[in-house]
């Protein structure tokens, strides 16, 4: 259960980790204007790992203006073809240096090494490899207009200066997202990392230069949400911004949009169902279900957080599930062995998360396993919960419509296709869901009704840079990844010529 050896940190993180790290701005690595720094912990243990520049308004607008004049200039004289190139030769970059890559994101985030190394790591280099084919692809139309004597074409442009604002619980991955299209597409970017986990975009900085990106193009300014964070919604001179993150959050940021009317893309929180019928490979669909739910300790906005099972496989799913929950292993994520799940990210995240747990056991669910903080041994020392299971809820507690972005699960009992469509759609969000049956019809009629961005049947969490991901209601708007992203990156403009 308890694994107290770590790997050896590499030398080139040992020499990251030591300096102070400070703000990417035209291709500079500057403090922060008034020269304070905020302080980045290991969720596992509490302690300091690294100072970072605290940016704020003033070192935003020296971002903002470095995009803008880079814009303007050098980047528009780069060929599609050598954008392309840029964006390929920054995944080979991200490839090499894989493993330092990963430490900072087990040590930063908390989650394992194992996972970060051969998910956030190599999918992040997956995906710029993907928007590298996009430049030379992006086109216009000529638009068959019945205007006499006129010729209309269109032309798709970028958009400008983008601000990039990313979560803390897959930092490098969701930069990712957001870099390679707008780099793509022709943009210039201000890339705002989760105060709670900053060093691996600040990493991926370093390789940015590396690349070869002329000045301006990526700025990197790290710093808090209220501070850095509001300085780029507000500025008049940022044309779009991306945002992952809370739902809360993105309210503001839609009222701060109003001031230059920005351009928005939104991937935010979710509720995802997971619907299990009696015809699944019902001990496949429970497993799945579990990691679906537990992996990166619940902090996932497409985890599996409401698992129905049809009544005659509701105690098997239950059992299975519970299972799994006592079986995985809590550990840091240099920890060896490696363990399953890693700490929550902060001790903030694991009051809020013990919080939902407290209110559902005082509102009469039933707890099949965990319901508290990890305590034994050197977990004490961080963030670590206790995988919960509950079952017996209600629909209106807060356990069920809430997004906790910690390891809970809820497991309850269905009857029919309409009752568990209706369960599953009642919620404010609408990011995943999932179903698990042989029933070809039944699944077709499931992902037909089902209000989400991504319907996965039989199979859980898969994502590919080509295919779009995002949410219905209020899980946010636009989508991500797949040529839908370069929509997102871009605005058309409609040229008349008169012949
Ligand atoms: P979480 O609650 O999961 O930490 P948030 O939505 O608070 O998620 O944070 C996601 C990102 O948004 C982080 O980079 C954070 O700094 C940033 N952020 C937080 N508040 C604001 C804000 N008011 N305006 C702009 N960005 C913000």
């Amino acid at each position: 259960m308890l694994s107290q050896t770590v790997m050896p940190i590499h030398p080139q993180v040992q020499a990251f980790l030591s300096a102070p790290r400070q703000l990417l701005i035209n291709n500079q690595w500057l403090d922060a204007a008034d020269g304070e720094t905020f302080e980045t912990r290991d969720p596992s243990n509490g302690a300091v790992l690294a100072r970072c520049a605290r940016g704020k308004l003033e070192d935003v607008d020296r971002a903002v203006r470095a995009a803008r004049v880079a814009f303007e200039g050098a980047w528009r004289k780069v060929t599609p073809a050598e954008r392309a190139k840029l964006l390929w030769r920054l995944a080979d970059l991200i490839e090499a240096h894989a493993d330092q890559l990963a430490q900072l994101e087990a040590l930063d985030n908390g989650k394992s090494y194992t996972n970060a190394r051969h998910g956030d790591v190599i999918w992040s280099a997956d995906h710029f490899r993907y928007y590298a084919g996009w430049p030379t692809k992006i086109e216009g139309a000529t638009i068959p207009v019945s205007v006499p004597n006129q010729l209309n074409y269109t032309l798709r442009e970028p958009l400008g200066v983008c601000g990039l604002i990313t979560p803390w619980n897959f930092p490098l991955e969701i930069a990712a997202w957001k870099l390679a299209p707008a780099l793509a597409c022709g943009n210039c970017v201000i890339l705002k990392p989760a105060e709670q986990a900053p060093l691996s975009a600040l990493y991926l900085g370093q390789l940015i230069l590396e690349a070869g990106f002329p000045e301006g193009v990526v700025n990197i300014v790290t710093g808090f949400g209220d501070e850095a964070g509001v300085a780029l919604v507000n500025h008049p001179e940022v044309d779009k911004i991306s945002f992952t993150g809370s739902t809360a959050v993105a309210r503001s940021i839609i009222a701060a949009s109003a001031g230059n009317i920005k351009r928005l893309s939104l991937e935010l929180g979710g509720k995802s169902p997971c619907i299990i019928f009696s015809d699944a490979d019902v001990e496949r669909a429970a497993q799945q279900a579990a990691l679906g739910l537990f992996g990166n300790s619940g902090q996932s906005c497409v985890a599996a957080a409401r698992i129905y099972a049809e009544r005659s496989v509701y105690e098997e799913v239950l059992e299975r599930v519970t299972e799994i929950a006592q079986r995985l292993t809590l550990g840091a994520g240099m920890a060896e062995p490696q363990p399953d799940i890693g700490p929550l990210i902060s001790e903030r995240q694991l009051g809020r998360v013990l919080g939902y747990v407290q209110s559902g056991i005082a509102e009469g669910a039933q707890v099949c396993t965990g319901g508290g903080r990890a305590l034994e041994g050197a977990l004490a020392q961080g963030y670590f919960m206790r995988p919960t299971v509950f079952t017996r809820t209600k629909p209106e507690m807060a356990i069920v419509r809430e997004e906790i972005f910690g390891p809970v699960a809820i497991v309850e009992p269905f009857d029919s296709l309409e009752a568990v469509i209706q369960a599953a759609n009642d919620s404010p969000y609408g990011l995943a869901a999932s179903i698990w049956t042989r029933d070809l019809s039944k699944a077709h009629q499931a992902a037909a009704a089902l209000k989400a961005g991504t319907v996965w049947v039989n199979t859980y969490s898969m994502f590919d840079p080509a295919s779009p991901f995002g949410g219905y209601k209020q899980s946010g708007y636009g989508r991500e990844m797949g040529a839908a992203a370069i929509e997102l990156y871009t605005q058309l403009k409609s040229v008349w010529i008169g012949l």
